[in-house]
């Protein structure tokens, strides 16, 4: 066997060559309606005119000098992002992971500020952080965690959407000292918590001096249907992690701060070679500055609030379809049984979707899609579901008959 590379991934047998909008074109040169974005990471589609003028121009001039110098296009994104959040200072690393890396040692320092040697940092069930050491330990999921113990100390795992839970925490613990969680999560299924959930974490954090540091990884950039999805609740968190959506496809992940979340980190206690250097940063602004020239998150909601209304009515007649539920372009589809095998017939059909806690169809297309593509999405959905629900149908009954027999 001479296959060169790890196996990290179940890879699809599919290669693309370009794209343009919410296409993709194979080698084949069969085109693809992608209703995934990269994992929510092609927020302005594929080949985008204002991302490709910035990487371009950017890489034309200067790629990288490293953060022993001033990068002043890093200072712009910063100024930019703190601005749009509420947030008062960032810190760029180059993934999801890193940014969160980054808010868990700012917890880690904020407690030693306060003279807590072993702190805690509550995070719930099903939740996902990313693939490093520490926030691997963070997520939610063995599957995750499997195989690389001794995880990382301190974090105590709370069922998600569960007040009681943390104040049950609180009360048998005097060492907590954050909670990260995700606005609504992602990879554990498109879970939505009650409306009052964050208000009253947020209530909760404020009176027991916890920061509250909520990672929009995936929920962030318009996603949602506003810029953040923190943003529909009304609270403001003191740590916001961003990664996916803000680089449309160049790495990048930033770690925002406030309060005295925001003046933890002195020079040497962290740091990142290639993080916020100016092409990426150059790019991650002129994404930003796309998604509020052209109302893209105004976009992610009215789509977002059609696709689900569409998905409601296209699917109301199959008893196997359990609930549809997400908010903006983060729409999950839970069926009553494991579903992996849609994506491969999605991908014969054309239709790039993602599966994820097993029986959860989840779509995040990009931010752009317009009224026209939701329907040609739903309706080649639709008929895949169907008739995947039908297959496996006929496929018990023979079974049972057979055994009968
Ligand atoms: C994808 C994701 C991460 C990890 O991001 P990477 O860039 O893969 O390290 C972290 N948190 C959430 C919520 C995510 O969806």
């Amino acid at each position: 066997m001479s296959e060169p590379l790890m196996a990290t991934y179940h890879r699809l047998p599919v290669t693309f060559a370009r794209g343009e909008g919410i296409w993709l074109w194979d080698t084949e040169g069969r085109r693809y309606l992608d209703a995934l974005a990269g994992v929510a990471v092609c927020g302005l589609g594929h080949a985008h005119p204002a991302v490709t003028a910035a990487v371009c121009e950017q890489a034309g001039q200067l790629l990288h000098t490293s953060n022993l110098y001033r990068i002043a296009e890093q200072e712009r994104l910063a100024a930019l992002l703190t601005q749009a959040s509420g947030m008062e200072r960032a810190f760029f690393a180059n993934s999801g992971a890193e940014a969160n890396e980054a808010a868990i040692k700012l917890a880690r320092l904020y407690a030693h500020r306060r003279g807590i040697e072993n702190p805690g940092i509550l995070v719930a069930e099903h939740s996902f952080h990313g693939r490093t050491l520490a926030t691997l330990s963070a997520t939610g999921n063995r599957k995750v965690q499997a195989g690389f113990e001794p995880l990382v100390q301190g974090f105590v795992r709370v069922p998600y959407d569960d007040l009681e839970a943390i104040e049950t925490a609180a009360a048998n613990r005097s060492n907590i000292v954050a909670v990260l969680i995700e606005p609504l999560q992602g990879e554990g299924g498109i879970r939505l918590p009650a409306a009052d959930y964050l208000p009253r974490l947020r209530a909760l954090c404020d009176r027991h001096q916890w920061l509250l540091m909520l990672d929009e990884v995936q929920t962030g950039m318009g996603r949602t249907g506003r810029l953040f999805a923190f943003e529909h609740t009304g609270i403001q968190p003191d740590v916001l992690t961003l990664a996916k959506g803000l680089g449309n496809g160049l790495p990048i992940g930033a770690c925002l701060a406030r309060g005295p979340a925001a003046e933890l980190f002195t020079p040497g206690s962290h740091g990142s070679t290639f993080g916020g250097n100016p092409l990426v940063c150059r790019v991650a602004r002129a994404v930003i500055e796309t998604i509020q020239a052209e109302r893209l998150a105004e976009n992610a909601a009215t789509q977002g609030h059609y696709l689900l209304d569409s998905l409601r009515t296209a699917l109301a007649q199959f008893p196997g379809v359990v609930e549809i539920r997400g908010r903006g372009l983060m729409v999950g589809i839970e069926l009553d049984r494991p579903c992996g095998a849609l994506v491969q017939e999605a991908l014969a059909a054309g239709l790039l979707i993602n599966v994820t806690a097993e029986r959860v169809i989840r779509l995040l297309p990009p931010l752009i899609i317009t009224r026209d593509q939701v329907d040609l999405l739903v309706g080649a959905l639709a008929e895949l579901i169907r008739g995947f629900l039908a297959q496996e149908d006929t496929e018990l009954r023979p079974k049972q008959s057979g055994a009968a027999l």
